[in-house]
């Protein structure tokens, strides 16, 4: 069996973070927790949390931390991700966040937070053909466009566009992204957890990319001080 891993995926709206975490979920046989995924299937769902939170990821505003640091607490509670690790898409988005990530994690903590580059111009091409399995939650685009029309390769299921990715809302996401989000850069970099990578080209290339880097992470040789 694969030795457990802890890993955040850091990167733009439209970088690819979704479809690298599936794959990667699957090399590492670790848990893929998309906070995004929740909130939408809670919103689906119509639980009042699901009511509570719809109207923020429509108009792509942050849902408040201390909601979000709950539902990811839970999460981390279940039995595979203590047993596995995780891989986390979406979250944390912003220092608060990140320092409550520290204090559940701790004393372990993250073994690597990967920031999935992908300049702007790219994920706004990306964002606006980017369209979702009804069904499944398989993502298509440019660079892995379906082979029939509207139907999703992996189960038949319709394909749509989501329902945040309106201009107001790309623009909106983006701008939090680079208020909030992009200053985690540094955070993660100063605490000796960032590896950077290289997030154009075919998913299956910048897959390669991800696991070279989670992999020398991981066969480093303890550092001892001094
Ligand atoms: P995503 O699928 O990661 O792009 O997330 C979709 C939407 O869910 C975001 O635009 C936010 O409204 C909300 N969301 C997801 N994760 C978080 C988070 N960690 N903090 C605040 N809001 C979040």
């Amino acid at each position: 069996m694969v030795p457990a891993v802890r890993l955040v995926l850091l990167g733009k709206q439209g970088a690819g973070k979704g479809t690298q975490c599936v794959r990667l979920s699957r090399h590492y046989v670790v848990p893929h927790i998309s906070t995004g995924d929740m909130l939408r299937s809670a919103a689906r769902s119509g639980t009042d949390f699901g009511r509570e939170v719809a109207d923020y990821m429509r108009m792509g505003e942050l849902v408040p931390d201390d909601v979000m640091i709950k539902v990811v607490e839970h999460r981390l509670d279940q039995h595979d991700t203590r047993n596995r690790g995780f891989i986390l898409d979406g979250f944390p988005r912003t220092t608060y966040q990140a320092e409550a990530l520290e204090d559940l994690l701790a004393p372990d903590g993250l073994d690597l937070v990967l920031d999935l580059e992908v300049a702007e111009e790219v994920v706004l091409k990306r964002l606006a053909s980017r369209r979702v399995c009804t069904v499944c939650g398989t993502i298509f685009g440019l660079d892995n466009p379906p082979r029939w029309r509207n139907i999703c390769d992996s189960c038949g299921g319709e394909l749509a566009q989501r329902e945040d990715d309106t201009e107001d809302s790309i623009r909106r996401r983006l701008e939090l992204y680079a208020t909030s989000t992009e200053p985690l850069i540094n955070w993660y970099l100063e605490r000796g957890k960032l590896a950077a990578v290289d997030g154009l080209g075919e998913p299956e290339r910048v897959t390669s990319r991800l696991i070279r880097a989670i992999d020398n992470r991981r066969h480093r040789p303890p550092q001892y001080p001094g």
